[in-house]
């Protein structure tokens, strides 16, 4: 009898942190359908409409399948040998003779943990730089920062379930329902079924703002200031947790001191909001048993975005909201592995697991383990790369998988960086923005042709399976880095992702219990995993990972939003679609998303509308100090006033990060994507 060609495969979503996981049934290279599980442990039977309808793209004509060699302005294709020949060469007489410091690695947040782990062991270990970054520096490692200073970790404090059951829910600058559609959903179904109260916190009204109970619409910019004002008034009242505060936090006399400026009024000057709306939010966390705080780049991509992360963690932490169920910080990863891509080390000052480059005993763990020597110092993060390349410091680049050229903010100024590159290899599964400046491009493989772990917002790591052989001559990335990493003497003998799974959980305490075995099918493990393979759905039940167990109170400044000179009028707000994910690689080749949302569009105000004459369609050229976007116009009340929104999901005239500038977050380097004004012109 004919064997049947249809079959099931359980994969995990590719197209935000949630991490869904689902069946996907195929027959030969067509996709039959996509059936989420009951099992399924962050979604459940349910997905959104990328997940149920964004994998055309995998057999798209636009894939590459082979490597590409630049001849003049355009490509050949070439031969893996010929290609990886070519990389050889430029990588070793680059090494040799301006040192390993002149090249710079980019890791991507959408392939696997492996993958990442590999790219940060060519970086350190072969090559012998820290130079090594992902994009979590576009968005979260703000909020990182913030955890790493108060609690230790930087990851999500609990699990969905547990945002789920908080009594109270406050979301900041993170349009949830749009981003994170099935965490969306979890807190819709508690706050509409289960008396869950949900407060609000945006520029933008949308879905999650109408639903609130409470919705406020602070200054752009100011979140920190309307945050420290409420703990004060907590503090003030009586309503701080003083057994938690005595017993399990330190720091409480120098952070309450450090409050003193943030009174109500000053909070009604900086953020226009009435104070009495500021004591509505305290009020109703001190009514709270357990509060979640839900956040995202609505708080990271601001000059102040490490501190404004750190202030929702004080605010938690003065209110007891740790280390039971139902309350927690939430700062919302935004691509799929984003959490992972960190957690493995592609960072220029932190090993797999967050242990520092710079700490003697952590670096000699890893030169034992690898057999090599590493140097201290930590390397460039992405943005200090494009100013190294800039200032002559950085020659040779190798970036898998994520489309700087568009994600990036101050976009003419990144393009003119790559032209100066001596030699730049991109890797990646479509001939990109990026790509198109490169001068050897590899094909890779996306997720659905490949195995792998991901690590979702919550910090729960899950397996996926092939489902189909790589398309042409693609490859894994794990595989074409280990190709890279031989040809310059590293003897990598990898055949399965399991296996390097099993070489970094034996380096990393955060992953020590993670096997392959452990994660079969649909079960998973959230970190930290302890060797006997005990998880960690909610963290710090007994203590924070600090030496004497203590949280840490973190007095933070406000930082005032970059200001624009007068005639830059309008305040550009943006972030992403429910429909489509980031720069639009994936979803524009998906036909069920399309035919659904076929191009971005910039949402203004019917104030705005009616004082510019500008109507459904109307076509503006949006400027800004750094460059411009022509884009329809869609009237709104979604956005007021001369706040103007603009989805970052175009990849041609409409990019937003034409119009950004390289300002970025004090402490991280993570652009202010969030802090833009520009003015406009009907075409
Ligand atoms: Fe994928 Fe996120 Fe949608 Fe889940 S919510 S299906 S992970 S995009």
């Amino acid at each position: 009898m004919r064997e049947s060609r249809i079959k099931k495969t359980k994969t995990v979503c590719t197209y935000c942190g949630v991490g869904c996981s689902f069946d996907v049934w195929t027959k030969d290279r067509k996709i039959l359908k996509v059936e989420p599980q009951m099992e399924a442990p962050a979604n459940g039977i349910s997905t959104c409409i990328k997940g149920k309808f964004g994998w055309d793209f995998v057999n798209s004509e636009e894939r590459l399948t082979k490597p590409l060699i630049r001849e003049g302005d355009s490509f050949r294709e070439a031969e893996w040998e010929e290609a990886l020949a070519l990389i050889e060469g430029k990588f070793r007489e680059a090494k040799d003779t301006y040192g390993p410091d002149s090249m710079a690695f980019i890791s991507s947040s959408k392939c696997t943990n492996e993958e990442s782990y590999l790219m940060q062991k060519l970086a350190r270990g072969v090559i012998g730089t820290n130079n090594v970054d992902n994009c979590s520096r576009y968005c979260q490692t703000p909020a990182t920062v913030g955890l790493f200073r108060t609690v230790g970790y930087g990851g999500d404090s609990g699990s969905i379930t547990d945002i789920e059951q908080a009594e109270l829910v406050i979301v900041v600058g993170s349009n949830t329902s749009e981003s994170h559609p099935v965490l969306a959903t979890r807190v819709k179904r508690s706050h509409k079924l289960k008396g869950q109260k949900l407060i609000v916190s945006d520029l933008r009204k949308h879905e999650m703002a109408d639903r609130a109970d409470l919705f406020i619409q602070p200054r752009a910019g100011t979140d920190l200031v309307w945050l420290s004002a409420v703990t004060k008034y907590i503090v003030e009242q009586g309503w701080a947790d003083e057994s938690f505060l005595s017993n399990r936090v330190n720091g409480l006399d120098d952070y309450v001191k450090s409050l003193e400026k943030y009174t109500m009024e000053y909070a009604e000057q900086v953020t226009g909001l009435p104070k009495e709306m500021m004591i509505q939010v305290a009020e109703a966390v001190h009514e709270a048993d357990t509060t979640s705080v839900l956040w995202a780049m609505g708080v990271t991509q601001h000059s102040g975005g490490s501190d404004t992360s750190t202030a929702i963690s004080n605010l938690l932490l003065i209110t007891g909201n740790y280390g039971k169920p139902g309350a927690g910080s939430y700062p919302l990863r935004g691509h799929n592995n984003v959490q992972g891509a960190s957690d493995f080390g592609s960072m220029p000052d932190r090993f797999p697991g967050y242990e520092k480059v710079a700490d003697d005993a952590v670096r000699a763990k890893y030169e034992k383990g690898w057999g090599v020597k590493i140097p201290a110092d930590p390397g460039l993060n992405n943005h200090e790369m494009v100013s190294g390349i800039h200032a002559g410091d950085v020659k040779v680049m190798y970036l898998k998988g994520e489309d700087m050229g568009l994600v990036d903010s101050n976009l003419n100024y990144v393009h003119e960086a790559f032209e100066k590159l001596d030699f730049f290899v991109v890797q990646d599964i479509f001939l990109s923005k990026t790509a198109q400046y490169a001068d050897v491009v590899l094909p890779a493989a996306p997720s659905f042709e490949k195995e792998g772990t991901f690590t979702n917002t919550e910090r729960r790591i899950q397996r996926l399976y092939q489902v189909f052989e790589p398309l042409g001559d693609s490859k894994p990335d794990w595989q074409i880095i280990m190709e890279v990493a031989n040809r310059l003497g590293a003897g990598w003998t990898y055949n399965h992702p399991s296996e390097i799974m099993a070489e970094a959980a034996s380096l990393m305490p955060l992953y020590a219990g993670v096997t392959y075995d452990r994660l079969s099918g649909y079960n998973s493990l959230q970190w930290p995993v302890a060797s006997d393979g005990t998880d960690s759905p909610l963290l710090f039940l007994d203590e924070f990972p600090f030496p004497d167990g203590k949280a840490r109170l973190f007095p933070v400044e406000w930082t005032k939003p970059l200001e624009y000179e007068e005639e830059y009028d309008l305040h550009v707000n943006n972030g992403r679609l429910l429909e489509h994910f980031h720069e639009g690689n994936m979803t524009y080749k998906s036909k069920g998303i399309t035919s659904k949302t076929p191009s971005v569009f910039l949402e203004v105000s019917p104030e705005l509308a009616a004082e510019r004459g500008l109507e459904d369609g109307t076509v503006v050229r949006l400027t800004s100090p750094h460059g411009s976007v022509k884009v329809p116009c869609l009237v709104t009340d979604r956005v007021k006033g001369k706040e103007v929104y603009l989805p970052m999901n175009d990849s041609d005239e409409g990019a937003i990060n034409y119009l950004t500038s390289s300002h970025a977050d004090k402490d991280t380097d993570t652009p202010a994507y969030k802090e833009i004004s520009a003015k406009m012109e009907i075409l």
